[in-house]
C-alpha cells in the first residue's frame, strides 16, 4: 500500500514536470496532413488554426514539434516557426504559396570566367571546413558553441577579402528575435547595378533529435556552408567582380522552423531589396541517389531558376572534367530556408544531394558525421554548380580578371611603372584603361603596340585593375599592386 501510494506520487510529480516542459508552445505553419496526424497523436499538443490548401497554421508544443521532427524521417524541422498569430496566418496567404513565379531571365555568356572557377574548386577546402564546423561538437541554435560558429566564420571570409584586397566587400552579423544564435552575411557590391541582389545560402545551426549537445551536423549542414565557403574562396582567388550584388549566407536557426532566413527574408522583402534569384545549399555531401544533384520542383519553387539551373548543368557539366548528372526530386513542404525567400516572392531554388527518401540517413543525429561521408566529391560538384550561378547570374563587371591568354601578357611594375608586352601572340594592343578596385577608371593609355611603359607616379600604392583592349582578342583585365 505504501509502496502504491509512493508510485502514485512519483507519478504524479513525473506528469506535473512534463507538463511544465510542454508548457512551451508556439506559432508554425506545417503540411496540413501532418498536422492532422500530429492533431490526433497529440490531441493536447497541437491546435490546428487554420488551414489553405495543405497548409495549416498551428499553436504547437515544442515535444509534439520534435516528435515531428523524429516521426517524417524528412530533412529540415518539418514546420515553419512563426513569431505570432498573424505572422503564421499571414503566411498562409502570401503570394508564395501556388505562387506562379517571375520568369528569369539570366543567361548563359561567362564561359571564359565559368570554365576558369570551375577548374579552380578543390575538394580539400571543403573538407576542411566541414571539419571545422564538426569540430564545434554542436551548433545548436542555443548552445553558445553555435554563435561562435558565426563569428569564426565572419572573421574567416573578412580576412579573405582582405587578402584578396576587395574594398568591395563587407560582412555583417544579423541578429535575431527568436534566437540567440545570429546569422553572418557576405556582401560583394555590385559594380554596376548593385540594387539588384542575387544570393546563395544556407543554414550553419546543427541539432540533434536526442542530445543536442552532440550534434555535429556534417552533412547537415556543414557541407553546405563548406560548398558556400569554397564558392566565395575562388571568386576571391579568380577576382570576380560582379555588375549585380552578390551575398553569402549562413543562418541561424533552421532547425527549429527556418528561423533565421525567414528573419532575414522578410527584412529583404519589408525593404524592397531586389533579390533577382536565392540558391539554397543544404546538404550536398551525401551521394545517395543514382544522380548526382536533384533540383527540387516544391511548387513554392521557382520553376524558370530551376530550368537555368539545368542549363547551367548541360551546358558546363554534360561531359569532360566536370561532368555531373542531376535528377528532380520534391521534398513536399518547406523544407529549408529558401522557402522564406519564395514566401516573400523571390525566385528560389533548392538544388539537394540526392532524391528525397535517399538522403544522408545520419542527419539530426551524433552520427552525421565527415567520417560517415569520407570524402568531399559530391559537394564539389555543388561548388561548381554554385559557381555556375553566381557568375552567370550576376554576370562579371570588365574589371573581372579575365585572363584568357595566361602567360602571352606580361606585366612588370616598377619604381611607379608598369611595363606591358605580348609575348608569342600576333596582336596589337589598342588601349590600356587602369581602373582602382571600386571600378573607377583612371587612366586611359593609347598604345596601338605589342608592348609600352605606363607611369603611374599620381596614383596612391594599392591593387588596381588594367584592361587591355586588344585588336583581335577582345580584352583582358589582369590586376597589379602598385608599390
Ligand atoms: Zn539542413
Amino acid at each position: 500500500m505504501k509502496n502504491t501510494l509512493f508510485r502514485l506520487f512519483f507519478l504524479l510529480l513525473f506528469v506535473v514536470s512534463v507538463q511544465a516542459q510542454e508548457a512551451s508552445y508556439f506559432y508554425a505553419t506545417m503540411d496540413s496532413n501532418d498536422a492532422s496526424k500530429l492533431k490526433v497523436a497529440l490531441p493536447n499538443e497541437i491546435d490546428i488554426i487554420a488551414t489553405k490548401g495543405n497548409q495549416s497554421a498551428v499553436y504547437i508544443a515544442r515535444t509534439a514539434a520534435l516528435k515531428l521532427q523524429e516521426s517524417l524521417l524528412l530533412h529540415g524541422p518539418g514546420y515553419v516557426f512563426k513569431s505570432s498569430l498573424e505572422k503564421a496566418l499571414f503566411s498562409l496567404d502570401t503570394k508564395a504559396i501556388n505562387q506562379q513565379n517571375k520568369i528569369v531571365n539570366f543567361t548563359i555568356t561567362e564561359d571564359v570566367l565559368v570554365n576558369q572557377a570551375i577548374n579552380m574548386v578543390n575538394s580539400d577546402n571543403i573538407e576542411d571546413d566541414i571539419l571545422t564546423l564538426e569540430g564545434y561538437g554542436t551548433r545548436y541554435h542555443t548552445k553558445t558553441s553555435a554563435a561562435q560558429a558565426v563569428y569564426d566564420l565572419k572573421d574567416k571570409w573578412e580576412a579573405m577579402a582582405l587578402a584578396a584586397g576587395r574594398t568591395d566587400v563587407s560582412v555583417r552579423i544579423f541578429n535575431h528575435s527568436n534566437t540567440n544564435m545570429p546569422s553572418v552575411i557576405m556582401t560583394i557590391e555590385g559594380a554596376e547595378t548593385p540594387d539588384d541582389y542575387i544570393i546563395i545560402g544556407g543554414h550553419i545551426d546543427s541539432i540533434n533529435s536526442s542530445n543536442n549537445n552532440d550534434a555535429p551536423g556534417a552533412d547537415d549542414n556543414a557541407s553546405g556552408i563548406a560548398t558556400i565557403i569554397e564558392i566565395s574562396r575562388v571568386l576571391f582567388d579568380m577576382d570576380f567582380i560582379p555588375k549585380k550584388t552578390v551575398e553569402f549566407m549562413a543562418f541561424a536557426a533552421e532547425e527549429i522552423g527556418l528561423v533565421g532566413s525567414s528573419e532575414i527574408a522578410e527584412e529583404y522583402s519589408y525593404n524592397n531589396i531586389n533579390v533577382e534569384a536565392y540558391v539554397q545549399f543544404d546538404m550536398t555531401n551525401y551521394a545517395g541517389s543514382s544522380s548526382d544533384v536533384y533540383i527540387t520542383t516544391d511548387t513554392y519553387n521557382s520553376a524558370s531558376l530551376n530550368n537555368f539551373l539545368i542549363d547551367l548543368i548541360g551546358h558546363y557539366n554534360s561531359s569532360g572534367d566536370h561532368q555531373f548528372t542531376y535528377g528532380t526530386t520534391a521534398c513536399n513542404y518547406g523544407c529549408s530556408d529558401h522557402f522564406s525567400w519564395a514566401q516573400q516572392g523571390y525566385d528560389a531554388a533548392f538544388p539537394f544531394e540526392a532524391a528525397f527518401g535517399q538522403h544522408n540517413p545520419f542527419i539530426h543525429s551524433s552520427q552525421d558525421t565527415y567520417s560517415m561521408m569520407g570524402n568531399t566529391d559530391h559537394a564539389t560538384k555543388f561548388a561548381k554548380l554554385g559557381l555556375e550561378f553566381v557568375i552567370e547570374s550576376a554576370k562579371s563587371n570588365a574589371l573581372s580578371v579575365n585572363d584568357y591568354l595566361n602567360n602571352k601578357m606580361l606585366l612588370l611594375m616598377k619604381d611607379k611603372q608598369l611595363t606591358y608586352r605580348l609575348v608569342d601572340l600576333d596582336d596589337t594592343i589598342l588601349e590600356v584603361s587602369i581602373y582602382d578596385i571600386s571600378g573607377k577608371k583612371i587612366v586611359t593609355h593609347s598604345s596601338n603596340r605589342q608592348s609600352g611603359i605606363i607611369s603611374l607616379q599620381n596614383l596612391d600604392l594599392g591593387f588596381y585593375i588594367a584592361v587591355f583592349n586588344f585588336n583581335k582578342n577582345g580584352y583582358i583585365a589582369k590586376k597589379f599592386i602598385l608599390r
